[in-house]
């Protein structure tokens, strides 16, 4: 009933508290330590170079939450521990605002992953379409900072094609897939036994169209990535989710709440920008 529907969302915001975090106003506050942000120079060129002269609304809520770093004892530290569920329209601009964040991390932890080279972010997207979108537009906003991105193919890391050895690694820092590919992926590591899995450094999943990849025919493979890579990242910092959505269905949000940290201060609320 209508009733209990309004009682269970204003329990619901209750338990998520807001994260009051001063929206980004322009690009240009990106390169600013006074307000809390070190994108590289080379980034941030990429994104006026696309002729974007200002963020959209999304990006003006989502990138303060996914970017802002804090003074702490002289040091810029980073506010990125938070997962996030953004919903917002389609055509609003959520592609840049998970992109940039991703390589805005990606290159501030640089020194510190070392001779680490492996898979450092996964996406996910529905369809192959999509994906292929998604690479292009991290290739154009990465341009000339060294990060590398693929699309995942069949023979990639442990799948194999008919007749090829199986397992090309996966030499990028952003791997974009559907999850199906994925999935088999990590299964197929699975059963070597010893070897240090392709994903095994895999900090920030990024879940593109959550909501058709946490609806009835992709829940069980996204859930599947979603928990392998956890359990790989638990004794190192743990992942970080992200879900975006144009739309959300209750029963979609339930378990997207439940893939976000358990700690209710740190869960992001529904951004309706
Ligand atoms: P969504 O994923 O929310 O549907 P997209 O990320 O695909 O939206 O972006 C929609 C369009 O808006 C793309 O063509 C993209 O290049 C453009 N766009 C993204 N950010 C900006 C911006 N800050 N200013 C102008 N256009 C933008
Ligand atoms: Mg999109």
């Amino acid at each position: 009933g209508g009733e209990d529907g309004a009682k269970k969302t204003k329990r619901k915001k209750k338990k998520y508290a807001q994260l009051l975090i001063p929206p980004l106003t322009s690009f240009t506050q990106l390169r600013s330590s006074a307000h809390g942000y070190a994108l590289s120079r080379r980034v941030y060129e990429n994104i006026l170079a696309q002729g974007y002269t200002a963020p959209t609304e999304v990006q003006m809520g989502a990138l303060p939450v996914l970017m802002k770093k804090q003074q702490t004892s002289g040091m810029l530290t980073s506010l990125s521990w938070v997962d996030l569920l953004t919903c917002a329209p389609t055509g609003s601009g959520k592609t840049l605002a998970y992109v940039v964040p991703l390589l805005d991390w990606i290159l501030s932890t640089r020194k510190e992953s070392g001779g680490e080279r492996g898979v450092r972010a996964v996406v996910l997207a529905p369809t192959k379409e999509l994906a292929g979108q998604i690479v292009n537009e991290v290739k154009k906003l990465s341009v000339g900072t060294g990060v590398r991105v693929s699309l995942m193919r069949k023979g990639m890391a442990g799948t194999s094609v008919k007749g090829e050895e199986a397992g090309i690694s996966v030499k990028s820092d952003i791997l974009v897939s559907t999850p199906l590919l994925l999935l088999h992926a990590i299964e197929a590591e699975e059963k070597e036994d010893g070897k240090k899995g392709e994903f095994a450094n895999v900090r920030r999943l990024v879940l593109d169209e959550a909501d058709v990849l946490l609806d009835e025919l992709f829940r069980d493979q996204t859930l599947g990535i979603w928990r392998a890579l956890k359990e790989s990242a638990e004794k190192d910092g743990g992942l970080r989710t992200s879900l975006w959505s144009a739309t959300i269905s209750s029963g979609t949000e339930e378990i997207a709440r439940n893939m976000m940290l358990p700690s209710s201060a740190l869960a992001a609320p529904i951004t309706t920008l």
